[in-house]
């Protein structure tokens, strides 16, 4: 199996605090451990970046603007550089384009932009749609988090847990799975198990 050498994140719920189509910068609060978590990714060499559905945009809650002022606001509070890229597909549902998770558009471009493989590339979010992201692109693995919707999404997915109070869990099922309790413990999953 080769080393994982991208991580995929998902923004809400996942790196900061779900707040209901977030669009004020002074929102912007980190979910506890995930800035050090993030940090010491890129630290190890990998390749971070935002995969992000943001139907606000589309529903006209908030502007294209402010969605990039937030984007500005998390990385200041990170203090570098971290992210490699951050993509993000403004449409509601209705618009059925090929972009919003779990569909693959925004994966396209950004694998010819930087040579991805698939097989060296994981996934982190809150919601099923994210973990169905990495399945549908055959990625070494997806990570479902119980912060943000993971604990209400978790209940989707029908697995024959019972979910112990573990940091993190393989999970059996017809896609490399791991749930774990948030973004530092996922970490800490993908390292255990030897994907990095
Ligand atoms: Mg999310
Ligand atoms: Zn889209």
């Amino acid at each position: 199996m080769p080393k994982v050498k991208n991580i995929f994140l998902d923004r809400d719920g996942t790196i900061i605090k779900e707040k209901h189509y977030l669009s004020n910068p002074q929102e912007v609060e980190f979910i506890s451990g995930a800035k050090e978590t993030l940090l010491e990714m890129k630290k190890r060499g990998l390749k971070l970046f935002i995969i992000t559905n943001q139907s606000g945009i589309g529903r006209n809650y908030f502007s294209l603007e402010d969605f990039y002022k937030v984007q500005k606001r998390l990385d200041s509070l990170l203090g570098e550089e971290i992210f490699t890229h951050t993509a993000f597909c403004p449409h509601t549902p209705e618009d059925n384009c090929n972009c919003r998770k779990p569909k693959t558009g925004l994966f396209a471009a950004l694998k010819e932009q930087y040579h991805l493989n698939p097989e060296e590339c994981v996934v982190i979010g809150d919601k099923v749609s994210d973990i169905l992201w990495g399945k549908n692109l055959n990625f070494a693995l997806s990570c479902l988090v119980l912060t943000g919707h993971g604990s209400k999404e978790i209940t989707r997915l029908n697995l024959k847990l019972p979910w112990q109070p573990l940091h993190y869990q393989k999970v059996e099922t017809d896609f490399p799975l791991l749930i774990a309790r948030d973004l530092k413990a996922a970490w800490q999953g993908i390292k255990d198990l030897d994907y990095v």
